[in-house]
């Protein structure tokens, strides 16, 4: 009976203790802790091999490295077992595996609702940003219907009908800019962005062209200052905020079997990832989620050096691949997250924590 022989100050002490920690249980079960904003980080294409690879990279300094929550997550598509991003984003902004191709439309190419869509109803604050044209698959699954991801100008389209407070990326060409300034947008172009701007609506393109070129390109720190820039301005909402920021050329890094180019897009996207960790991390109510709609070129980490830090790389395709990817989250709420989880429970978990009344979704 050793136990009997401590001082019974401890003993009462580790009654206590035991009787808060299981008090503090229940009351967790009982009642999620739920946070109000909630940022929604997609990295294209990025599996764990281009997130080791980031690490190795920058000596374990990327934020990623910081999550102590982290997750698995199946990212099959309605009708393949391998997803392109029309599906996976539409699982994330929709909760429903619909065919490869389909932007914000279920198996029967009928309109779902999406997350951004019950946070407008809500009048929270809701932003998109990106490092591809805003009618590209990922962010066009977050706003818009359309039977097809090609069907650019329809997508641009649905745009106007969706008051998006804070809109980042490329695309200029397939918008019109004066009905978008009729809708109350400030509408502002130039890679030498005003950071300075600090009105409630804007479009901000890269530049005239389609897309946004890569980092190594010059795109220089775009991303990371257009998600600090979004998240202030919608910080100013009351009611919270819903916001998707996507590492859109990760994915094109891998379609090219470019280790270079993959590597460095992680970088820059994991710089986008510390600007919502620091924020949540002041904040308090923010969720962070991190996590890809699948991965892309079966990237393999054959060889490297610890001490020059290179990597021999391999890659098995110029297409995506099946693998799982990891989901990482930070703040209230964080805790749904882990495990493994299909695609569409990243929907469900999320509208849950923010309260949505899904109905008959
Ligand atoms: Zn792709």
């Amino acid at each position: 009976m050793k136990f009997l022989k401590q001082p019974i100050s401890l003993i009462i002490a580790l009654s206590l203790l035991m009787f808060n920690c299981s008090a503090g249980a229940k009351a967790i079960d009982k009642k999620i802790v739920k946070p109000f904003k909630v940022i929604l980080l997609i990295g294209d294409g990025m599996g764990l091999a281009q997130i080791s690879a980031a690490s190795h990279y920058t000596n374990g300094e990327l934020c990623l490295n910081l999550f102590n929550v982290i997750g698995l997550v199946k990212t099959s598509s309605g009708n393949d077992y391998i997803t392109d991003s029309a599906a996976g984003a539409t699982a994330y902004s929709s909760g429903v595996k619909t065919y490869n191709g389909a932007i914000g439309v279920g198996m029967d190419s009928l309109p779902v609702k999406t997350i951004l869509e019950y946070a407008l109803a809500q009048h929270m604050g809701t932003g998109l940003v990106t490092t591809c044209s805003i009618t590209h698959a990922t962010p066009a699954a977050f706003f818009s219907h359309q039977p097809s991801r090609s069907m650019d100008a329809a997508i641009a389209n649905d745009l106007y009908s969706h008051p998006i407070d804070v809109v980042i990326g490329g695309g200029k060409p397939y918008f019109d800019i004066i009905k978008l300034q009729q809708l109350g947008y400030q509408v502002s172009s130039g890679n030498a962005i005003q950071w300075t701007m600090d009105y409630p609506k804007y479009f901000y393109f890269y530049n005239d062209s389609i897309h946004p070129p890569k980092w190594s390109e010059g795109r220089g720190d775009f991303l990371v200052n257009a998600t600090s820039r979004a998240i202030k301005t919608l910080d100013q909402n009351k009611n919270g905020f819903f916001l998707m920021v996507e590492g859109s050329q990760i994915d094109w890094g891998g379609h090219d079997n470019d280790f270079d180019y993959t590597v460095k897009e992680t970088i820059d996207f994991d710089k986008a990832v510390r600007a919502a960790y620091e924020f949540a991390k002041k904040d308090g109510h923010t969720l962070v989620l991190v996590t890809a709609d699948h991965e892309t070129g079966g990237l393999a980490l054959n060889h490297g050096s610890l001490k020059n830090h290179t990597i021999e790389p391999a890659y098995t395709t110029g297409h995506h691949t099946g693998i799982m990817v990891p989901i990482y989250a930070y703040g209230p709420g964080s805790e749904l997250f882990a495990g493994t989880i299909e695609n569409t429970k990243v929907f469900y978990n999320i509208c849950q924590l923010l309260g949505f009344n899904l109905g008959a979704h």
